[in-house]
């Protein structure tokens, strides 16, 4: 069968090396000291195969040659790092939004990392009571701190907040009725769902009120035989402005009592620091609602609390000690990981200022603007080193970051970033270029532009995106 270049299919086929001759090749020999042997073979024999099924397909692949044996090593590299890289990687937030659910959420505090590392490399006494020597349980460790820092009389830690409002709601209510505000019945996103999770809870979800007001003699109205709790949901993704009406906590509270009924609040990101001396508008605290007299409340522990994932549920001792007799607990429950990571980050809050200093999501949301000013144009120099005389356009801008987690929506934390424009590259090119690179560096467009906000970035970041656009400049947009 003769062929363009006048040698038959089965010759070409030949010229093929087999999977032993590529994998004696000396920068394939090298991959092995690295890379389990198998991803290695595994990347080999792809490469080939691939090679051999565009020589066999002409009508296919028209200009397929045989290739190089360092075209295939090349290629067998670049597959063989493909295969062994990590599925989950760190990368660059350039955001600005500090809780990024996408991203990770919070990032730990060097404490608490050094903690994991104690707790996991040796065994402990995560279910071991050492004073009585027998069986203890995994509950008590982050309760003790999470009473002493907030006042409340009992705490349970689960998996996440979501989890700790299923387990709540589940514990106390099911089969019977809970009432919200039609106000409060968010979606959080990831299809967390007030009413969802209400249904899938078991107890039955009575609205009142209407979107924008809910008054106190709408929850008092709706109370009936099958009345089991009042539920405050923070709002946490999204603002009600204008003609607007909650009932206080303090109110629903006196109600519930007069009625012999149960308040629970799920507060999302559920502070532990007043964030208003930040600039931030008022957030409910955790202490605030356990001092309102609320029977329970939950939050997140990798929002604003700035720790591992959980959901903290705190409250009355009764109410703590059925939640830690239904049998979800089980399902929900929190690792030795989580523990160890929580009680650090905890710790941190004893001193608040400390707390502020050391746990990077507090840390970066009470970051003085002008040293993110400064941050900025050092960064916006630097890259104009890396790109020389190029038609990109760098410049330092005012903007705004996000707390994110669904914590305070509204855009009220003044930042500066870096935004990047070129006649060569246009914006989504350039998101495109630095989302590919290795770590991935993720900014946001506006107005055409490519930016960076300097407040989320971390120790190393900003010499990863400087090497990237010295990257940028010798490449041609794809
Ligand atoms: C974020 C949030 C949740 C879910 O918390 P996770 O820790 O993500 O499970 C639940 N309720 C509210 C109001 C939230 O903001």
């Amino acid at each position: 069968m003769p062929n363009n270049q006048g040698t038959t299919l089965q010759d070409r086929l030949r010229q093929l090396p087999s999977v032993d001759e590529l994998l004696k090749h000396p920068d394939i020999h090298d991959l092995l000291s690295g890379v389990a042997r198998k991803i290695v073979v595994d990347s080999v024999r792809e490469v080939l195969e691939e090679a051999r099924r565009h020589l066999l397909s002409p009508h296919e692949h028209p200009l397929a040659a045989v290739p190089s044996i360092s075209e295939l090593v090349q290629r067998a590299s670049v597959l063989c790092a493909q295969k062994n890289a990590f599925t989950l990687h760190p990368l660059v937030n350039a955001t600005g939004i500090v809780v990024h659910t996408n991203l990770g959420r919070s990032l730990l505090a060097e404490e608490a990392v050094q903690r994991l590392q104690v707790v996991c490399r040796s065994y402990s006494n995560l279910e071991y009571d050492v004073a009585k020597g027998r069986r203890g349980s995994r509950y008590v460790h982050a309760e003790a701190i999470l009473r002493e820092i907030t006042g409340a009389e009992a705490a349970l830690v689960v998996n996440n907040n979501a989890a700790a409002v299923l387990l709540v709601l589940n514990t106390l209510a099911k089969g019977q009725e809970v009432i919200v505000s039609r106000g409060q019945l968010v979606e959080i996103g990831g299809s967390f769902r007030i009413p969802d999770v209400m249904a899938a809870s078991g107890a039955i979800l009575r609205e009142v009120g209407c979107t924008n007001r809910t008054h106190l003699y709408d929850y008092e109205r709706a109370i009936g035989e099958r009345t089991r709790l009042l539920m405050k949901v923070h709002c946490s993704n999204y603002r009600l402005v204008g003609f607007t009406a909650e009932v206080a906590l303090e109110d629903l509270v006196r109600l519930a009592r007069r009625h012999n009924l149960l308040v629970a609040e799920d507060l999302g990101s559920g502070s532990l620091v007043d964030v208003s001396p930040v600039g931030l508008p008022q957030e409910p605290t955790a202490q605030q609602a356990v001092r309102a007299g609320v029977d329970v409340v939950t939050f997140s522990g990798d929002k604003l609390l700035g720790g591992p994932q959980a959901g903290i549920i705190l409250g009355r001792k009764e109410i703590i000690a059925l939640c830690k007799k239904n049998p979800l607990t089980r399902a929900l429950r929190v690792d030795k990981m989580t523990l160890a990571a929580l009680e650090a980050t905890l710790r941190l809050y004893r001193d608040e200022p400390t707390a502020w200093r050391r746990i990077p999501t507090l840390a970066m949301i009470a970051r003085p603007l002008a040293s993110l000013k400064d941050q900025a144009l050092q960064l916006a120099q630097r890259i104009r080193e890396a790109v020389g005389i190029t038609s990109m356009n760098v410049q330092v801008m005012e903007s705004f970051s996000q707390v994110g987690g669904g914590a305070l929506p509204e855009r009220n934390l003044p930042t500066y970033v870096v935004a990047v424009s070129s006649q060569r590259w246009s914006a989504n090119q350039l998101e495109k270029f630095f989302r590919a690179n290795n770590p991935p560096i993720i900014g946001r467009i506006e107005s055409d532009r490519f930016l960076m906000d300097v407040r989320t970035l971390q120790n190393g970041d900003p010499d990863i995106i400087v090497q990237a656009f010295a990257r940028l400049a010798t490449e041609e947009p794809q």
